[in-house]
């Protein structure tokens, strides 16, 4: 895994754990897209992701193309994992937000649990947040094994071979 702390000097114990568990099961999620194993699949995909703390944010946590920012406090499972989401979102040039759009997938119905904020502000128009926590729920199995849930599992099934392939030939 190719994990960067930007100030290596605030991030507890529990923090950095949390970081680190949150890569093993994204990389466990993409391996059977790719031939490799023990963490390559993670590092093929994403290259060095940096983590960095603001507590100017004005959310939780957010990505962007040179890394993810939290504040401090906010390092949750899966919220680390839905901004993981995000940053391989940004990687693709936001191809699969545009197909979820395109394929009028709502990942509102199917989950296991609450979430975090698109599914309280229920009637935003946001495909990068929708796709960010489809991306969440599909890696850590909190798709429900239901009609709804199902779908969504087939569209990441149908739609992770590619994008997986693609952001392994952009550059880290
Ligand atoms: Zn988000």
């Amino acid at each position: 895994m190719s994990i960067i702390y930007d100030q290596p000097e605030i991030w507890n114990v529990a923090d950095t754990a949390t970081i680190w568990m949150a890569s093993e099961i994204v990389d466990v999620a993409l391996e059977p897209y790719t031939d490799l194993r023990g963490g390559g699949a993670f590092s093929a995909v994403f290259g060095s992701v940096r983590f960095r703390f603001n507590n100017g944010l004005k959310t939780w946590a957010h990505a962007n193309s040179s890394g993810i920012i939290f504040l401090r406090g906010y390092v949750i499972l899966p919220l680390v994992i839905h901004e993981l989401g995000h940053r391989f979102n940004i990687k693709l040039k936001l191809r699969p937000q545009k197909q979820l759009w395109k394929d009028k997938i709502d990942p509102r119905k199917g989950s296991l649990w609450g979430g975090f904020h698109t599914r309280t502000m229920a009637d935003g128009n946001e495909p990068d947040e929708w796709f960010a926590n489809l991306f969440a729920d599909w890696a850590m199995q909190m798709l429900a094994r239901n009609a709804e849930g199902d779908k969504l599992r087939a569209w990441m099934d149908e739609h992770m071979p590619a994008w997986v392939a693609a952001a392994m030939e952009v550059a880290a």
